[in-house]
C-alpha cells in the first residue's frame, strides 16, 4: 500500500454554510440576473438538497428588458416579467421536472400569484428572508399546510480566496 499521511488544516476564518443559507445564496445569486430595476428577486427549487430549477423576474424569452426599454406599469406595478418563482416552476415544466414535495428558496415572500403557483406546483415549504408588500402568501401558505422559514439575510459576498489554494493559479491576464 502506497503510504500517506493525515493533514488538518484549521482556517478559523472559514464557515461553512448550513444547506439553507447555500440554497438562499444560489437565490440571491439568480437574482443578480433580473432584468426589472424596480426588483431583482431570485428563487431556486429544490428536493433532496439538490437544485430543480432556478429563476429570475425576468421578462419572457425574446421580448424587451425593462432595463433597455423601460418598465411597463399598470397601477404602479411592472407587469413586463415574470417572477422569479413563476420562472423557476416554468423551468422545470420544460424539462418535465416534478416539483412535487420540494421547497422554494425565495429573495422575498411570494405574491399571491406565486405563493398560490408554488402551491399548486407540489412545493411543501417556503424559505425566504425578506418580506413583501401586499401579499396574502402567508395565508394561502398555512391554509395549504406549506410550511413557511423566515431566516436572516445570508452574508451577500462569495468567499473564494484563489491566492489561498495552493493547486489552482490565477491566470496570467487576470493578475493585477
Ligand atoms: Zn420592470
Ligand atoms: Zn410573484
Amino acid at each position: 500500500m502506497q503510504n500517506f499521511k493525515i493533514v488538518k488544516i484549521v482556517d478559523p476564518t472559514w464557515k461553512r454554510p448550513s444547506w439553507d443559507e447555500y440554497f438562499l445564496k444560489l437565490a440571491m445569486l439568480a437574482s443578480e440576473r433580473a432584468t426589472c430595476p424596480r426588483m431583482h428577486c431570485g428563487c431556486v427549487l429544490v428536493k433532496d438538497r439538490y437544485v430543480l430549477a432556478t429563476g429570475y423576474n425576468g421578462s419572457l424569452p425574446g421580448t424587451p428588458h425593462c432595463y433597455e426599454e423601460g418598465c411597463m406599469l399598470v397601477n404602479d406595478h411592472c407587469v413586463r416579467t415574470n417572477h422569479a418563482e413563476i420562472n423557476a416552476i416554468c423551468q422545470a415544466s420544460q424539462h418535465g421536472i416534478s416539483l412535487a414535495d420540494g421547497t422554494a428558496y425565495v429573495t422575498n415572500m411570494p405574491c399571491t400569484n406565486c405563493a398560490k403557483a408554488l402551491i399548486a406546483a407540489g412545493i411543501k415549504r417556503v424559505v425566504i428572508f425578506s418580506d413583501y408588500h401586499d401579499t396574502l402568501a402567508e395565508r394561502f401558505f398555512d391554509e395549504a399546510g406549506v410550511k413557511l422559514d423566515r431566516l436572516p439575510m445570508p452574508d451577500t459576498t462569495i468567499n473564494y480566496n484563489l491566492a489561498k489554494y495552493k493547486s489552482a493559479k490565477q491566470f496570467e491576464n487576470d493578475k493585477p
